[in-house]
């Protein structure tokens, strides 16, 4: 091994004219530069290959960033490269120049930055298997009468049919995407049983796009609305632009996506479509499969590392006509990209909240200026930094204010819960409304966004609450686990027999979670099928589409759970939508709050009547008179949203001004807080500072935090001022013993 690395030296010291400048993933804002020995010179060293380098005592993985004749250092002075690999996977030169557009814009690290776009086995020194991946054929039948044969066996089995028919529509089509329909494995192993379908390896070729078909035949015609929005849209598809559809839910904004982008994939363009976390609905996806024969690939939380390397690779080699995917999508390889589409732009998992915070939307539009390519934003909600952008004219604005089809929007209706009996939170009014909505044969959501059994348990004669130690938060009770578990920090903690504190063993959960409102309804309508959706009960892979599938079935009438529920999936049966609990919102110190809260109950509400019956809303509420539920269920979000925007304005808030917020953490109070404090005794132009202050929570899994606050009205004297901040924080010496981060735009406080 030595001997090995003192020859590299050698050669690199004989051969002094190659330098390259490598992003590695270590968390310094700077490039690291290595010399590159002649034994690696052929064939020519390009911009976006990885090379194994040395960093301290480890190897890395780097990104080549610039390659020079010279440098600023003597060629002793800098280590050679150990070894460059496999050429195709390296990233395209406009890729590269967008990931360092974005570390600059977010002032991360650039090497974390190129880390985070990477799929996991593209970073690893290990070596991992980079084949492309297995593909789902359907084996070709000899004959008419064999293939006949074949389907018979299948008559008794609908899902492995409608499988069968799926794989035979593609020319391979992957698991990660029949599970994501929700198709099992046992389904596809009894194809296999019945020696229907086979495995092969995928052949990574060009997609060919003459012989891509659209199927016509379910494409809607398109209301006059929805014929304006695409017709403007296509009209300027050769250059960038941005544009938000602000449509009321059912609206039809997927049908404007999907006719804008068969014009982009008629061009022999490739799409790339975002969505929110959990919004890739299986109807998404079956959605664009059905009216595209085109290969699409998919990208979000629930695939494993080669599932993702998968959809890089066919991204970036051209094979993927379209790839959808959340927010981390943004950085997929596509080489011909010709439109971006953000569905839900106003939704928060867009913004990445650890490390490196990027905004996908902000980004994409980045992305899409950097291509001169346009971008679609759509939503119901639309948040009020992009409405501004609408309103001001910088992007191109597009409005459906109509459901389409028959459906009607639904009427929104305050329940004043001092006026009522309550019952295991539920109003007597709400609860008739269950009974008559379950008698019709239609179906009802129920939306608490809490999961777990309580938010807390206490003792009932000393009051005392069982608390996360490194958190100062309650515990949640999850009663099916028998555990505690703090939402937190994941710790967990078994229920206590009897309270340390006093002694009594009178333990007794407080308020309610999605599970306790599954089981107290069970109580209330034995005779009903009910069915939670939440992260605990979606955690399995696959099982949100089984439950979603169920529910279209109508297998049950009761649907309980948390914010997953709002977020674009279609339940056509459903017909009462309420929302139990919004009265957190109401008080929040958090300036985003009541936009925040407006967005989700409007998402909710929209769950409601979408196919031809009409729907009905109620929210339940404490303060019925609060003037933001007022104008919501009067006037609707459109009008709550400019208010909101007047408001921002007179405080100079965002969208009207800009902030950075600078985070910092350790396990002494006042450390955190000497630090920021050392940075506000700077003044920086055009800039006002706010802080420090204690987090929102401020106390996380056994650290103290706290934040300072940088706004400005204008993009250039943050940047400026976030930049000073920077070299200041490093010269102070407590740098090293805080853990501290930069947040641009910040949208949790
Ligand atoms: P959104 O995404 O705005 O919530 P969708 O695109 O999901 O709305 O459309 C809502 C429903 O209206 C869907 O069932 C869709 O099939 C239907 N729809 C959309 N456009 C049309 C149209 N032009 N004619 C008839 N039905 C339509
Ligand atoms: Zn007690
Ligand atoms: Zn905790």
């Amino acid at each position: 091994q030595n001997s090995i690395n003192f020859n590299l030296t050698l050669s690199a010291y004989l051969v002094s004219d190659c330098y390259i400048q490598v992003a590695i993933p270590v968390p310094i804002r700077q490039l690291f530069t290595y010399t590159l020995p002649i034994s690696l010179q052929s064939p020519t060293i390009k911009v976006g290959e990885r090379v194994l380098v040395p960093f301290g005592n480890r190897q890395v993985i780097g990104i080549v960033i610039d390659i020079s004749q010279q440098s600023e250092f003597s060629a002793d002075k800098v280590k050679p490269v150990l070894n460059r690999l496999h050429d195709s996977f390296h990233l395209s030169k406009d890729l590269v120049t967008f990931l360092q557009l974005c570390s600059h814009y977010y002032h991360h690290p650039v090497g974390d930055v190129f880390q985070q776009a990477l799929p996991v086995l593209l970073r690893q020194t290990e070596k991992t298997d980079l084949r492309p991946p297995m593909l789902w054929h359907a084996k070709q039948a000899i004959d008419e009468q064999a293939q006949q044969i074949k389907r018979d066996k299948l008559s008794k089995a609908p899902k492995q049919l409608a499988l069968l028919t799926l794989i035979e529509k593609h020319q391979g089509i992957s698991w990660a995407e029949l599970r994501t329909l929700g198709y099992s494995k046992a389904q596809l192993n009894a194809l296999v049983t019945k020696e229907l379908i086979e495995e092969k390896q995928q052949v990574l070729q060009l997609f060919n796009w003459q012989s891509s078909m659209f199927n016509q035949d379910n494409k809607l015609v398109l209301s006059p609305e929805q014929a304006v929005v695409v017709s403007a849209i296509n009209q300027s598809q050769a250059q960038f632009a941005c544009h938000l559809i602000e449509g009321v839910t059912g609206s039809g904004k997927t049908e404007v996506y999907l006719q804008v982008m068969e014009q982009t994939l008629a061009r022999s363009k490739q799409v790339l479509v975002i969505v929110p976390e959990i919004g890739l609905t299986p109807q998404t996806l079956i959605r664009f499969e059905q009216r595209f024969n085109v290969p699409i690939c998919l990208h979000h939380s629930g695939l494993n590392d080669s599932e993702r390397l998968d959809t890089w690779l066919n991204a970036q080699q051209g094979n993927a006509a379209i790839v959808i995917g959340t927010r981390s999508a943004v950085f997929a390889p596509l080489h011909q990209l010709g439109l971006i589409i953000i569905d839900e732009e106003h939704d928060s998992s867009l913004k990445q909240q650890d490390s490196f915070r990027y905004h996908g939307r902000d980004i994409a539009i980045l992305r899409a200026r950097q291509l001169n390519i346009p971008i679609v934003l759509g939503s119901a909600t639309p948040s009020l930094e992009t409405l501004q952008n609408a309103l001001s004219g910088k992007y191109h604005y597009h409005q459906l204010k109509n459901r389409a089809g028959k459906s009607k929007a639904a009427k929104i209706a305050l329940i004043d819960n001092n006026q009522q009996q309550m019952e295991y939170g539920l109003s007597g009014s709400l609860k008739q409304e269950i009974s008559r909505t379950i008698e019709r044969g239609e179906q009802v959501l129920l939306f608490l966004n809490r999961r777990g059994y309580a938010p807390a348990i206490n003792c009932q004669e000393c009051h005392w609450i069982a608390d996360c130690q490194r958190c100062n938060k309650p515990y949640t009770l999850h009663q099916k686990q028998q555990l505690l578990i703090c939402h937190h920090c994941g710790s967990q903690k078994r229920i206590p027999p009897q309270c340390p504190s006093c002694g009594s063993v009178r333990i007794a959960p407080l308020g309610q979670g999605t599970e306790q409102l599954e089981s107290r309804l069970e109580e209330l309508f034995p005779e009903t099928s009910i069915v939670r959706i939440d992260r605990d009960s979606t955690r399995k892979k696959g099982e949100l589409a089984k439950l979603l599938q169920e529910v279209n079935d109508k297998k049950h009438q009761i649907l309980v759970g948390t914010q997953m529920l709002a977020k674009g999936h279609h339940f056509p049966d459903v017909t009462l939508v309420a929302i139990l609990d919004v009265d957190g919102a109401l008080f929040s110190f958090d300036f985003r709050a009541s936009e925040h809260m407006a967005q989700l109950l409007v998402q909710v509400a929209g769950r409601s009547g979408r196919a031809s019956k009409p729907g009905k809303v109620l929210v339940q509420s404490n303060f019925v008179d609060h003037p933001l539920l007022q104008d919501l269920v009067h006037n609707g979000y459109q009008h709550f949203a400019r208010q909101a925007l007047t408001e921002r304005k007179q405080a100079l808030l965002p969208p009207f001004s800009f902030q950075a917020l600078i985070r910092a953490e350790a396990n002494y109070p006042s450390y955190p807080e000497k630090f920021l404090r050392s940075l506000t005794e700077h003044s920086f132009e055009q800039c006002e500072l706010a802080g420090p202050v204690p987090a929102a929570m401020e106390k996380k899994a056994g650290k103290y935090r706290y934040h300072l606050i940088i706004q400005a009205k204008s993009r250039k004297y943050l940047h400026q001022a976030v930049l000073s901040i920077l070299t200041l924080a490093l010269q102070n010496d407590l740098h090293k013993k805080v853990r501290w981060s930069v947040d641009i735009d910040p949208i949790d406080l």
